[in-house]
């Protein structure tokens, strides 16, 4: 066998590599962090590990070599450390097979280490640790580790300091100035670790701890597999790039996401639940059993959320949940499959430094609802006893998606896991479905691949119908989709409405007719389900050009006026949202003071928080922004939190540019705590009318020591990008797009998306258009991976309405 290549990141044939010849593997580390921010962390690290191999040893380091000291000691011998390609490279004839034992010392990268002036946390997945310590990054090389911290005067840690192995991306530590509180749980130790003051918000505590518990015994009981860690600790985190990471032992959570406002909405909390509960699952899907290679770090999170959503059944039973999860998924999941950015869920990972690349909707949201389809199609009792099987023969060990396949097939094999995967898992897209009428008036259901690869996506679909522009309340009925012509049996006079109950998942074309009937005849619509679909369905077609984004608009309006579901209302508020941004002048001013009386006067709060929320920060119609500027000025709004007040602050300091200083100096003397103010300094300084000033923000953007706190610098470059501000905002686009493998490089996970987001989000013209596409086609060379973000997230300027 040749030998394994050094190359950069950690390959798969390295991984492979490792995995068959290295075992045992015990990391005792130590780091000390120094009081002062700017000064580097140092660790000492000593390795342990079984050794079969036969070639030079590559432990992954992806810092500065200098950083290291300047021998390693292997087996108790000195040897030059010598760094080639992010790795530390160890002769061969100084390793011996059986145990042997390295040690390292030298300073860490600050990459992962999220550094704060008060507190810092590592986060490491999916191949961070190695900017921290040399060690073998890959997820199927399991560790023991211990730890030892040496820290600054008054500051407390948390860390894993777990007995059972773990992979290096879950090892993690956080520590600085934080409060803690310990609470007794069914006789479990919960802790928490928060920065948060104001009491209101710490009070919330005690939510989050019965939510752990809840979720923790309801995953013991459909598991049947007992709580595998000893401890549940999480820190809660200000200025977090996620909303949450399941470190075993100590989760991270997003503070904006844990502590929230006065007047919560509905979505606010079931997204509390199903972050805790997300987290909570991974406990056993990731944590006990892992992914070999991260091409499946898909499966981790499809079950942690198909998990969370079952949790959260039991805790809101007044919530329909079957509309919940279509409301959670599916225009997520669309989002990203009608563009041309989409991938399949399952994607080919040839280095780990590729990994984040693969984090985004289709994973998060596509997966559940190919999840569900399967439990739909294998039977509920089939899949619970296929994943109990599989997280038991594979417990603190590793498998694959095709291990869990096999595992799922033992049971109902007559309904095939494997070949459902093959298409909905392993390729990419959805189906497009229409009605089509042959001359014997056979109306049949068709579904094509808009990739024109005749693939199939078997699945249930309901079809109502109407008859004088009205759906008729007692026609509905179910057809299995599994092959690609269905024929169903309907009176001609008759109009079929595909996608009656929001069930089915593509891009469903409606016939003109059921378009009018759809906008004319939605209060006649049965039940909230349906209603919802139709939602759901004009929304698609005015993407695909089939309805005018104005016209949408104003049907949507008007059925927001007449919903009392709030789930519903929901997304036709987002859809508002999303449709307000294409349009401009007398019209757009005309639906702003439409929108601004609906959120004054709608029966639903979670409405008229959402509105208000909306237009805080994309109004633009003179009207409308003064009011909302005494709204803000006098905090009169209770639906409002602070946070909102500051992104309002944000949004009128652009379009008010005359009143802009005084506006941001009144928001700042409103801020509490330091974390608040450091993050309003940051954010802020993008409101000034000056463009030079502007242009100098952009500049210092592209430089990564100016985008340590990510989720800062991503609202800092949207609000450069601001849609008022086109075309001097023209001129970042081009840089900005340059940046994108250093962004990626240097980035956390979801960061490149959150980049294309910033600034791709606020542009409409034709300029910004052409330059984008001219940077598309003159960048064929981009990984595949960063093309599809780039492509997804041009989906708005380029490709929406053909
Ligand atoms: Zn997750």
């Amino acid at each position: 066998m040749a030998a394994v290549p050094v190359e950069k990141g950690v390959s798969r044939a390295l991984a492979e590599y490792r995995a068959e010849n290295i075992s045992d593997v015990h990391y005792s580390l130590s780091f000390s962090v120094p009081e002062k921010v700017n000064e580097p962390v140092a660790f000492f690290e000593t390795l342990s590990f079984r050794w079969f191999g036969d070639e030079d040893l590559q432990i992954d380091f992806q810092g500065d070599p200098d950083d290291l000291d300047g021998v390693v000691m292997v087996n108790g011998k000195a040897v030059d450390a010598v760094v080639r390609n992010e790795h530390i490279i160890i002769p061969k004839r100084y390793l011996h097979m059986g145990i042997n034992k390295i040690m390292i010392g030298g300073i860490s990268s600050d990459k992962a280490l999220n550094r704060h002036e008060e507190f810092m946390y590592t986060l490491f997945v999916p191949d961070h640790a190695r900017s921290a310590f040399p060690c073998f990054d890959q997820p199927d090389l399991k560790a023991y580790f211990s730890l030892e911290l040496e820290l600054p005067e008054g500051w407390v840690s948390m860390s894993n300091d777990t007995e059972y192995p773990i992979p290096t991306y879950l090892f993690s530590f956080t520590a600085g100035k934080f409060q803690q509180q310990t609470v007794m749980r069914d006789n479990r130790e919960l802790t928490a670790m928060y920065r948060e003051t104001d009491p209101d918000k710490v009070k919330q505590l005690s939510t989050v701890f019965d939510q752990v518990a809840l979720s923790l015994n309801w995953m013991e009981r459909y598991t049947s597999v007992a709580f595998p860690f000893e401890k549940y600790g999480f820190v809660i985190l200000p200025g977090y790039q996620f909303g949450g990471m399941e470190h075993p032992g100590c989760i991270q959570f997003n503070d904006t996401k844990i502590f929230l406002g006065p007047n919560p909405s509905p979505d606010e909390e079931r997204a509390r639940l199903n972050l805790i509960a997300h987290e909570t699952a991974h406990l056993w899907f990731g944590d006990l059993v892992t992914m070999k290679w991260f091409d499946d770090v898909w499966t981790k999170e499809v079950f942690a959320n198909f998990m969370a959503d079952k949790i959260s059944r039991e805790q809101f039973p007044g919530i329909d949940h079957d509309l919940a999860f279509i409301k959670t998924h599916y225009p997520v999941a669309m989002s990203t499959d009608r563009t041309r950015g989409t991938h399949p869920i399952q994607q080919p990972l040839d280095n780990l430094d590729q990994a984040g690349l693969l984090y985004g909707n289709i994973i998060y949201h596509k997966a559940p609802i190919m999840m569900r389809k399967l439990e739909q199609e294998k039977g509920a009792d089939a899949l619970r006893k296929g994943l109990r099987n599989y997280l038991s023969k594979y417990d603190y060990s590793n498998a694959t998606w095709d291990d869990l396949i096999a595992e799922l097939d033992n049971f109902a094999p007559e309904h095939s896991a494997r070949s459902f995967s093959d298409v909905w898992v392993k390729q990419k897209g959805m189906p497009v479905i229409s009605c089509s009428r042959s001359d014997s008036d056979q109306v049949e259901v068709i579904q094509a691949d808009p990739f024109g690869r005749g693939l199939v996506w078997k699945q249930s679909l309901d079809i109502g119908f109407a008859s004088d522009g009205n759906p008729l309340a007692d026609a509905d009925r179910h057809i299995y989709m599994n092959q690609q012509r269905v024929p169903i049996d309907v009176p001609i006079s008759r109009s079929t409405i595909l996608n009656y109950d929001g069930e089915g998942y593509g891009c469903f074309v409606m016939e003109d007719d059921v378009i009018e009937v759809l906008c004319d005849g939605w209060k006649n619509l049965p039940e909230d389900k349906n209603r919802y679909a139709a939602v759901l369905n004009l929304y698609e077609n005015c993407l695909m050009g089939r309805v005018t984004p104005e016209k949408l608009l104003d049907t949507f309006i008007n059925f927001l006026n007449h919903e009392s579901n709030e789930l519903i209302a929901s997304t036709l508020c987002s859809d508002i949202a999303a449709l307000c941004r294409r349009i401009d002048g007398d019209y757009r001013e005309k639906v702003e003071r439409q929108l601004l009386d609906m959120a004054g006067s709608h029966s639903l709060q979670s409405v008229r928080q959402a509105l208000l929320r909306q237009l805080a920060v994309s109004a633009l119609s003179p009207v409308v922004v003064e009011r909302l500027h005494e709204v803000w000025s006098r905090q009169e709004s209770s639906l409002l939190n602070n946070r909102d007040y500051t992104r309002m602050a944000y949004h009128l300091a652009i379009v008010q540019p005359d009143r802009w200083q005084q506006i941001l100096s009144v928001q700042r003397d409103r801020l509490k705590t330091i974390d608040e103010i450091n993050e309003f300094d940051f954010i802020s300084r993008a409101c000034t009318p000056d463009e030079q000033v502007q242009q100098q923000l952009f500049d210092d953007l592209l430089k990564v020591e100016n985008r340590r706190v990510e989720p800062w610098a991503q609202t800092l470059l949207a609000l450069l990008n601001d849609p008022t501000r086109e075309p001097m905002s023209n001129r970042y686009l081009e840089p900005g797009l340059n940046a994108l493998p250093e962004i990626q490089a240097t980035g956390d996970i979801f960061f490149p998306g959150y980049w294309l987001a910033s600034l791709l989000g606020g542009h409409r013209s034709e300029e910004a258009k052409e330059i984008v596409s001219s940077w598309i086609a003159t960048h064929q060379s981009l990984s595949p991976a960063l093309m599809n973000k780039l492509l997804e997230n041009a989906y708005w300027l380029l490709d929406m309405g053909k």
